[in-house]
């Protein structure tokens, strides 16, 4: 096809619409946290990521399944997926900044990818090589498709950033080099995958479906990049195929694959997170490219049901380490909170999906949310260890907790560091979209937007500072309407937003036009809901788009001792003069007035028949001593120090005011 989706070099391309989405290479980010996490993602991340391919036995297990190397299989049995990611993280990186390496690092994978590949086009390194008879006889459990629809994701990405474009090899069946077909090798492999799956699970009859969904937002989106119908209704057959019991039950549930329910009745986000996620996102691709309202319908009712009852402070989703699964409504426990790092990359991509298809800001309000504190403290200040789970707080007897206790290189289940790599490679496809009338701007980061005829920079200390100033560089003359996104959080001065969240400037712009947003960037005191239970006398601390916590290292008294006074002024701790704090870098800090409880029983049982704890003892003069400050640092910087201790949400002290 030929239209302007073929101009587009974002992950996401729906059909002409309202709102058109970005290339990664559109935006540019030049600073800020955003333009930060870009840098060490591209310097330290991506090379991390290329060691590890082949130190924990990605590259081998495909070169044994290619008949060049041995066994036995290393990792898990979707172990081809990590490389898929990474390599989508290589293409969006390439869109941005070419490079040779990066070319050249596709084209090497995209080889091997076809030596291992079947004649037939299937392609699984565990079940080439270690359970050949059990090829698409396990989906409950076995990846299949989910590791298809990761490489599906790359192909696209190599394609629409011509990161797949090099010297191809003749397919497994002696067919034509893959550079006979545009884009490159990587989409010749992705397309033969895709082909194999339509002939058994479309036109063949298997009447199965993978319990990882993934492969349906996949899917369609390779239907975008080719036209190809089948891969559109391949997905559609595995979105509608849901709740029909096709997912044989491994003893975790008909919840935790999302079988419960066709997807048009389930009403709220239920089981595996990291699935719902994406089988929501592939539900609105669906949706959007076959009309159908009712399905799109049921998404927008799940998204809304698990932002009220479902979703952390800091955007993060899944309640349970058991499953790794959303709770019940209001089951939110910081303590215990799983919030898989790949849940809140999967709810970016769903939210996205929701926006383009609706325009509404709460959509990319939940975005900002997620980026700034679910996502971004995934990752370490020096981009080279990520959290698997993301808690809203550790006690010190946890620190030692090997997997999950402080933030690792890498995981033995490494889903988690690709996925975040190749969301941060692509960040600039969230920043702003396009449309007849104008452009739209969803995130604020300082640096250069080009959106069709109009070309804007922008100026920005975001989000330590609430002032955006937009500059007009280039613009077609005529009046056209520039919309920002006013934050729920946010006043926004002299610029109403309208329902859908956006302010609406229409203006004939010409070039050197400026105009400035102001962002209420006063710290606020959040309350939690009256049932969730987990968080009961507890507040936390925001300030735009952060949420804070209270780190050990931070406070002269024990963090599990501190409660907020009510009533406490919040003040914000700017140091232009020392702007970075070791360890962290660039941060602005929050001081709250505190009051360090009475020491706590230690022996008998923790239950007393007054009430106890965040009662200060009547004896206590809050002014003789117990008095002190709570000093809060954005979520997103915490585990950069000495793993101490941390809480997002701190008890407020009850009883008596000073
Ligand atoms: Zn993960």
């Amino acid at each position: 096809m030929a239209d302007f989706r073929d101009q587009i070099r974002g992950p996401v391309v729906p059909p002409a619409g309202a709102r058109r989405p970005l290339g990664v290479g559109d935006v540019e980010i030049g600073g800020g946290p955003f333009g930060r996490w870009q840098r060490i993602n591209r310097e330290a991340g991506i090379a991390l990521g290329r060691e590890r391919m082949e130190s924990s036995g990605v590259l081998s297990n495909l070169r044994w399944a290619a008949g060049e190397g041995e066994g036995p299989y290393r990792g898990y049995r979707f172990q081809d997926s990590d490389l898929y990611k990474l390599l989508e993280a290589v293409a969006w990186e390439h869109g941005r900044e070419p490079a040779g390496s990066y070319r050249a690092f596709v084209a090497e994978s995209a080889a091997l990818l076809a030596r291992a590949q079947r004649a037939d086009g299937y392609l699984n390194s565990h079940y080439q090589t270690v359970k050949p008879d059990r090829v698409f006889a396990e989906l409950e459990y076995s990846h299949e498709m989910y590791c298809a629809g990761h490489l599906f994701q790359a192909a696209v990405a190599a394609v629409r950033t011509g990161c797949g474009e090099g010297a191809g090899t003749p397919g497994p069946g002696g067919e034509e080099p893959g550079d006979q077909e545009p884009g490159g090798e990587l989409l010749a492999v992705a397309r033969r995958l895709a082909d194999h799956l339509v002939d058994v699970f479309l036109t063949g009859g298997h009447g199965g479906i993978d319990g990882h969904a993934e492969v349906e937002t996949a899917l369609v989106e390779l239907y975008r990049l080719t036209g190809h119908r089948p891969y559109l209704e391949l997905a559609s057959r595995l979105v509608d195929g849901r709740g029909k019991g096709l997912i044989a039950d491994v003893g975790t549930g008909p919840l935790y694959a999302q079988d419960h329910l066709p997807v048009r009745e389930a009403g709220t986000p239920v089981g595996h997170a990291v699935r719902q996620l994406y089988l929501d996102a592939g539900v609105v691709d669906v949706a959007v490219e076959t009309g159908d309202a009712s399905l799109l319908e049921s998404s927008v009712r799940r998204w809304e049901d698990m932002v009220a009852t479902k979703t952390s402070i800091t955007g993060g989703h899944g309640s349970r380490h058991d499953g790794e699964a959303f709770g019940e409504r209001y089951e939110l426990p910081p303590d215990r909170a799983y919030n898989e790092s790949c849940a809140a990359v999967a709810s970016i991509h769903w939210s996205w999906r929701l926006f383009l298809a609706t325009g509404q800001g709460r959509y990319t309000d939940l975005i900002e949310r997620t980026l700034y504190n679910a996502f971004a403290a995934s990752t370490s200040a020096d981009g080279t260890r990520f959290f698997y789970v993301n808690p809203l707080q550790r006690r010190t007897d946890l620190v030692e907790d090997a997997y999950l206790g402080r933030r690792r290189e890498w995981f033995a289940c490494a889903c988690c560091p690709p996925n975040i790599m190749r969301l941060v490679s692509s960040l600039g496809h969230y920043v702003a979209t396009a449309d007849d009338d104008g452009l739209s701007v969803h995130q604020y980061v300082p640096g250069l937007i080009r959106a069709g005829a109009i070309t804007l920079a922008v100026e920005t200390g975001y989000p330590w500072d609430g002032r955006v100033v937009f500059t007009v560089r280039e613009a077609p003359g005529t009046a056209r309407t520039l919309r920002l996104r006013i934050p729920a959080w946010s006043a926004a001065g002299d610029l109403t937003p309208g329902p859908d969240g956006y302010a609406a400037i229409r203006r004939a712009w010409r070039p050197g036009d400026t105009f400035t947003l102001d962002l209420d960037m006063s710290p606020r005191l959040v309350h939690p809901h009256r049932r969730i239970d987990a968080l009961r006398g507890c507040v936390a601390v925001e300030r735009g788009p952060l949420v804070y916590c209270f780190e050990q290292a931070d406070q002269d008294t024990d963090v599990e001792d501190l409660a907020l006074e009510p009533g406490t002024a919040l003040r914000v701790v700017d140091r232009p003069d020392r702007p970075d704090l070791a360890g962290v870098g660039r941060t602005v800090l929050i001081e709250a007035d505190a009051v360090r409880l009475p020491p706590a029983p230690a022996a008998g049982l923790p239950y007393f028949t007054t009430p106890a704890g965040l009662h200060t003892d009547p004896s206590t003069d809050l002014s003789t001593g117990t008095r002190t400050t709570a000093t809060a640092i954005p979520y997103h910087q915490w585990d950069n120090r000495d793993g101490g201790a941390m809480r997002v949400w701190i008890p407020l002290a009850q009883g008596r005011t000073p």
